[in-house]
């Protein structure tokens, strides 16, 4: 089989306005942000796919995956492009990206029953806009709420910024529509809970498409208060003092929308205007005002009962402000990439994780110690540190934050800088029996501990991929180790 007669074999399901083959956007099409240095420098060293292709019903997306099936043809699905793990990196010669882009349409907003069902490619921030003329949210928040789009939000089981109240996007899908390899479409009907059974509605969230197609999308809406938001900030002597109050805040059952704690370096970079070289605590608390009052007291309470590690209170207005700009748009996204051009420089590179309150501290401190001791490039590093964003009863995340100057041939960037360092937070993250992936996805660059993150439950991943994806067509090294693409992650 050969590209010619890929693109025959796609001419006869959609028509030549469906079909993209530009190379400027193949060359676009084939690495996502996780390569975005080499990327912008035109060093790329994947191969470019056949084309894009830009289904308009679940049908079409069907006759797509069935015919890729049957030929074995890779397909990457793909939503708002802002994924950051090699999720819609190509490692094989003959693939389709099947872009959401004509799946946008927000099909029904149901303010009585709270729900909302939109297409795979509608985008976070239009669903959004829409709630919010009728005084509704999703309560989903993510910072690439501008650009992302529900198809892609729901396949890496993405989570916004006011997930320490709402949830992440797994508690908000109430049910959605999927394509499998073989042309199946599936329904999972909208309904408040289920026990028939295990709940299937997983095996597509957090798919990262490598199982299947989400074209619909049902998630829950709520109630919006804006004129209720009540922020907090507090400078504090370090990170595991800022951990204790927020343990302290979940334990006693209340649910501030955000709850945060910055390291020193982390804290430089977002409140330069107030640090004063300390660590960064910070909370928000939203909904009606009775929950907004109890949830206030409830922070208050927690930073009197460890005011050891407290060292002031920062005036509530720059939490607020700093808060109503931290979403990224396109034009944001855009103006990075020309930045790293400029400046050979790669800043704001993440590895997130998670673990139980007790691990959370000693693993912060031994991923930063390890880097600093470990790293052969750690005079490059303009930054290090992290900060915990999202809380639950039984623990916290931790997102670690490095930025680095790139002295090396741009190809090299990722090999000498960005893998010694996600080696280790992986390494010590699966030592001390956290998350290696708190919520970007495994991505095509954490599959190399796929088994090691699951252990003896792998058996059930790996049968899922058996059972649904058997030819291997959906999304070639995403989540899965394979031994072809290790010459690029290398
Ligand atoms: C500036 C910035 C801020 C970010 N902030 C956050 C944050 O706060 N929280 C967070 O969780 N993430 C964040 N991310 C990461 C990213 O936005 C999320 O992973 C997001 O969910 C990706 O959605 P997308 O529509 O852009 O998907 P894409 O980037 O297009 O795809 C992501 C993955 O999902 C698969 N996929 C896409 N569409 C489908 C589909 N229809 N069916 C099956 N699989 C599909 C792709 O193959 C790929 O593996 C951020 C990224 C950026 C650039």
């Amino acid at each position: 089989m050969d590209k010619n007669t890929v693109l025959e074999l796609v001419s006869r399901i959609l028509p030549a306005s469906q079909i993209n083959t530009a190379a400027d956007e193949l060359y676009d099409a084939s690495a996502d942000r996780y390569k975005k240095y080499a990327k912008a420098r035109k060093v790329l060293d994947v191969p470019l796919p056949v084309a894009i292709v830009y289904p308009r019903t679940a049908g079409e997306t069907a006759r797509l995956l069935a015919m890729c099936n049957e030929h074995g043809i890779n397909v990457i699905p793909r939503a708002g492009k802002t994924a950051t793990e090699g999720g819609l990196e190509n490692w094989k010669e003959l693939t389709l990206v099947v872009d959401a882009r004509d799946l946008n349409r927000i099909l029904k907003i149901d303010d009585y029953n709270m729900q909302a069902t939109v297409q795979a490619g509608v985008t976070l921030q239009s669903l959004e806009d829409e709630l919010n003329k009728r005084g509704l949210t999703t309560g989903h928040s993510p910072q690439s709420k501008p650009v992302a789009k529900l198809g892609g939000l729901v396949a890496t089981r993405s989570i916004g910024q006011f997930s320490t109240l709402y949830g992440g996007i797994e508690d908000m899908v109430v049910g959605l529509e999927c394509v499998f390899p073989d042309g199946h479409v599936a329904r999972i009907k909208n309904v408040p809970r289920r026990a028939g059974g295990p709940d299937i509605r997983h095996i597509a969230i957090g798919n990262e498409g490598a199982l299947c197609y989400i074209t619909e999308v049902t998630v829950k809406i709520f109630r919006r208060f804006p004129e209720n938001n009540t922020f907090f900030g507090y400078l504090i002597k370090d990170v595991a003092s800022g951990i204790r109050v927020l343990r302290e805040v979940m334990v006693n059952g209340y649910r501030p929308s955000v709850a945060r704690v910055y390291s020193e370096e982390d804290a430089r970079q977002h409140f330069y205007h107030f640090h004063q070289g300390k660590c960064v605590l910070l909370f928000m608390a939203e909904g009606n005002q009775g929950i907004v009052q109890a949830t206030c007291a409830g922070i208050e309470e927690a930073v009197e009962k460890f005011k050891d590690g407290i060292l002031e209170q920062v005036d509530s207005h720059l939490i607020a402000a700093w808060f109503a700009h931290l979403n990224w748009s396109q034009k944001d996204i855009d103006d990075e990439f020309q930045g790293m051009i400029a400046n050979d420089a790669h800043a704001g590179f993440t590895t997130e994780v998670s673990a139980d309150w007790e691990t959370i501290p000693t693993l912060y401190d031994n991923v930063i110690r390890r880097v600093r001791a470990e790293f052969p490039r750690a005079h490059d590093l303009t930054m290090l540190g992290g900060h915990s964003s999202h809380s639950y009863i039984n623990g916290t995340n931790m997102y670690f934050v490095y930025n680095y100057a790139i002295h090396c041939a741009p190809e090299d960037e990722m090999r000498v800088y960005h893998h010694p360092i996600q080696r280790i937070i992986v390494e010590e993250t699966l030592k001390l029996g956290g998350s290696m992936c708190h919520h970007h996805g495994i991505g095509k660059y954490r599959n190399e501990w796929t088994k090691d993150e699951h252990g003896s439950a792998y058996y059930m991943l790996e049968k899922l991929k058996q059972a649904f994806d058997p030819n291997g067509i959906m999304n070639f090294g995403t989540i899965f180790y394979q031994e072809e693409g290790a010459r690029f992650q290398k």
